[in-house]
Formats: C-alpha cells, sequence, structure tokens
C-alpha cells in the first residue's frame, strides 16, 4: 500500500477529464504527470461544442479555480432549443433567460486550452500511446507505451477514454456498438455562405427525428455549425453500401434519398455541408461497469463509464476528476483516497448508465424531451 507522501502520480490521457485532475491536483501541491498519445495540443480535431452544467462540470471548475474563465469565454445563448419536425414545422423552442448560466456552451478547443494553459508547463507528454500497464497491484506499476519506453508510476489513473488502455488492468468489459451511428457534418463561415442554416439553427440547436432518423444541428463560435446526421444503422453502414468515408457526393447521395421525404430546408443540412462527412459509430460500455478495487489504477470518465452521447460525458468526466484529486489532496494515503473516490463514483456511474442505457435510441424519438413538454404545460 503507497502511503509515500509523493507518490508518483501518471495520468493517461489529456482530454477534458486527464486535464481537470491535474489542474486541481497541481492546486493541492500535488505532482502529476499526464501522457497522451496525441503528437501536440493541436494534433487532434478538437471541433463543436459543449455544454457544462451547474451540477457536475461547473463545479469541477470551480475547484479548478477557473468557473470566471469559463463565464467569460462561454456563450450562454447557445443554450436555445428548436425542435422541428421532418417537414420543418416548430414543436418547441426555448432561449435562455437573462443571466441563466445553467448549461452555457463552450467549444471543445477552448475547454482544452482552458485548462492546458491553468497546468505547470511540461505536465503534459505528448506523443505518449500508452499500450499496457504491468507491474504488481500493490505497485509500482510498469507503464509501456508504444515508443519503446517505461515509465513507473505509484498511482495510474486511466482517463484515456473509450478504448481506454488502462481499463484492461481492472476490468475485461469492450464498449460494444449501440446500433445508432452519427455522422458529422459541418457548415463555415454560415451568416455570409449558409444563411438559411444559420437562421434554422439560431445561436443554440435544432434537432428533427422520425423514429429511425434524426438530424442534430449546433452553432460553435466563429460562425460554424456542426450537423450529426443520426441513424440507426450497422456500424459498417458505409462500406456495406459500397461507399468509402471519403465518398462525399456518395454517402451525400444515399442519405438524400434516406431523407427524401423530409422539408427541403432539413435536407440542405444533409447536403449544403462544407468538406468530408465523418463517421462517427456510436459504442457503450456494457451496464453497470464497475471493477474490484485496485490500490494503484483507477479510472474516470469514458474509460469508467461511456454511455451514449446525450450531452453529460464531458460533464461526468471532469466531475470525477474532480472528486478523484480532493480525494487525494484529503488522503494520507493513496489507497484510502481511491476507496473514497470510487464509493461515490461507482454507484453514481452505474444509474447514470442505467439511465442512459439504451438512450442512443431516443435521439431518433419523435416525442418532445420531458423537459420541453414541462415549459410547454
Ligand atoms: C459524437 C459525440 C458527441 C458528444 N457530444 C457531447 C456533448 O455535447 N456534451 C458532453 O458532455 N459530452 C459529449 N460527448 C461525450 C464526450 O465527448 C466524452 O464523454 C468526453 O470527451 C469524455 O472525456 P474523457 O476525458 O473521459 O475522455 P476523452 O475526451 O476521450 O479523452 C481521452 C484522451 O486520452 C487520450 N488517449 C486515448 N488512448 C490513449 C492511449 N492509449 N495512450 C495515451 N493517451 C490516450 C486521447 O488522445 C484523449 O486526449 C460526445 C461524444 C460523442 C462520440
Amino acid at each position: 500500500m503507497n502511503t509515500s507522501p509523493t507518490p508518483r502520480i501518471a495520468v493517461i490521457g489529456a482530454g477534458p477529464g486527464g486535464l481537470t485532475c491535474a489542474r486541481i491536483l497541481q492546486l493541492h501541491g500535488i505532482d502529476v504527470t499526464v501522457h497522451d498519445h496525441a503528437s501536440g495540443p493541436d494534433a487532434r480535431d478538437q471541433g463543436g461544442t459543449l455544454d457544462l452544467h451547474e451540477d457536475n462540470g461547473q463545479i469541477a471548475l470551480r475547484e479548478a479555480g477557473l468557473l470566471e474563465e469559463f463565464f467569460r469565454l462561454s456563450r450562454p445563448e447557445g443554450q436555445e432549443m428548436r425542435q422541428l419536425d421532418p417537414q420543418g414545422t416548430l414543436l418547441f423552442h426555448h432561449t435562455a433567460g437573462e443571466g441563466d448560466r445553467f448549461k452555457p456552451e463552450i467549444d471543445r478547443g477552448q475547454l482544452r486550452d482552458l485548462l492546458l494553459n491553468s497546468l505547470r508547463p511540461g505536465t503534459v507528454r505528448w506523443g505518449r500511446t500508452l499500450e499496457a500497464v504491468a507491474g504488481p497491484e500493490e505497485g509500482p506499476r510498469q507503464l509501456h507505451f508504444a515508443d519503446g519506453t517505461t515509465v513507473e508510476a505509484d498511482l495510474v489513473i486511466g482517463a484515456d477514454g473509450a478504448w481506454s488502455r488502462v481499463r484492461r488492468a481492472l476490468s475485461p468489459a469492450v464498449p460494444r456498438y449501440t446500433g445508432v451511428s452519427f455522422l458529422e457534418a459541418w457548415f463555415h463561415d454560415v451568416e455570409n455562405r449558409h444563411p438559411y442554416i444559420a437562421q434554422l439553427v439560431g445561436q443554440g440547436s435544432a434537432t428533427a427525428a422520425d423514429g429511425d432518423r434524426a438530424l442534430f444541428a449546433q452553432r460553435s463560435s466563429g460562425d460554424h455549425i456542426r450537423v450529426y446526421v443520426i441513424q440507426r444503422v450497422p456500424a459498417d453502414w458505409i462500406t456495406a453500401s459500397g461507399l468509402t468515408v471519403q465518398d462525399t457526393d456518395g454517402i451525400r447521395a444515399l442519405l438524400l434519398e434516406r431523407f427524401r421525404d423530409w422539408s427541403p430546408a432539413l435536407r440542405r443540412l444533409i447536403g449544403d455541408n462544407d468538406g468530408r462527412y465523418v463517421d462517427r459509430p456510436i459504442h457503450a460500455l456494457p451496464v453497470p461497469h464497475t471493477w474490484d478495487h485496485n490500490p494503484t489504477v483507477t479510472l474516470l470518465g469514458d474509460a469508467a463509464h461511456l454511455m451514449p452521447p446525450l450531452g453529460v460525458g464531458v460533464n461526468l468526466a471532469m466531475l470525477d476528476a474532480c472528486e478523484l484529486a480532493l480525494a487525494l489532496a484529503n488522503h494520507h494515503c493513496v489507497d484510502d483516497a481511491l476507496r473514497a473516490y470510487e464509493k461515490t463514483l461507482l454507484p453514481r456511474s452505474t444509474e447514470m448508465q442505467r439511465l442512459l442505457d439504451g438512450g442512443a435510441e431516443h435521439l431518433l424519438s419523435t416525442e418532445l424531451p420531458d423537459f420541453a413538454r414541462q415549459e410547454e404545460a
């Protein structure tokens, strides 16, 4: 059991979870190194926007001392939400009230920079792809990287996302395809080049669904709009159709045929996009995903509880990270800290996993969300 006053802590993954954990540890005077397989901070496409909620993501940012800076960068007007039917009729429209800061939007890249720039220089080691965690359970652990190097650590924190390598040290679980796929499309310089789409989406998001298909369009800062074409399809639907993801014209023709009954205005969300589509089949971990306590390895975020993307993933990753860092700051030994963290984490993530199990299907549902019905009443 590691009771060293200065355990060597390695976080694997510089996503929102890993960076939040490192920031809060450093604020409490605890040394940490983050390893990420990306070659540098800008190597991975950070496109798109997400909302950080008052009751999880924002709690973590407050502990990280970054909440005011987040509010300065975020877009409360991005909370605007429209739901349409496939014919383009507006069913529901929500706009954020004055001073509403329940879940303002921020670009993923801005959030990443906010967290990254708050860390001591050199905290993140880029270009380090973890292959395996070795060594005895009680430690020290050896981290084997794809570049042939090995690093020793007393605590390994797996913040390495959906396809976590750290998870293998704790559990045999692997993510499964949910049966629902997102295809991402982008529109740039929307006010000038795609004004009809800018108007349709407003300052936040617009959705439409018919039970089998859905469109979800969302504005980012800098005059960009991202659209997800959501379909219940086999994971290999593009190749099964004789296409490749690079074949933009072929995919576009296929989609326009599949959405042929939809209004011309909504079909423009599929057909007028700039650049290529990005294929994002949606996976989730089996429910519940738990593991037996281990004194030298733990998980947070998607590595611990990958769920369908219903707007909570980043928020939960940051809350996990915050609670783990505070547990380490408040306990004398790592083992006690992990026990305290997992005592809260595992029941919470089990509950959320159960709530969102099959949730990818809800994205296709024609029903208004509960909060929309409440607002209408
Ligand atoms: C299409 C889609 C839309 C989504 N939209 C939203 C949304 O609007 N709101 C929301 O809250 N959530 C959303 N999510 C979920 C959200 O993206 C994740 O829940 C969140 O990013 C999890 O954060 P994380 O820090 O746990 O992992 P990640 O963000 O996945 O970060 C993991 C990091 O680990 C690194 N890494 C991976 N493997 C290794 C390795 N072997 N060695 C070293 N480094 C490694 C990666 O480079 C990455 O930097 C969406 C997900 C999808 C798929």
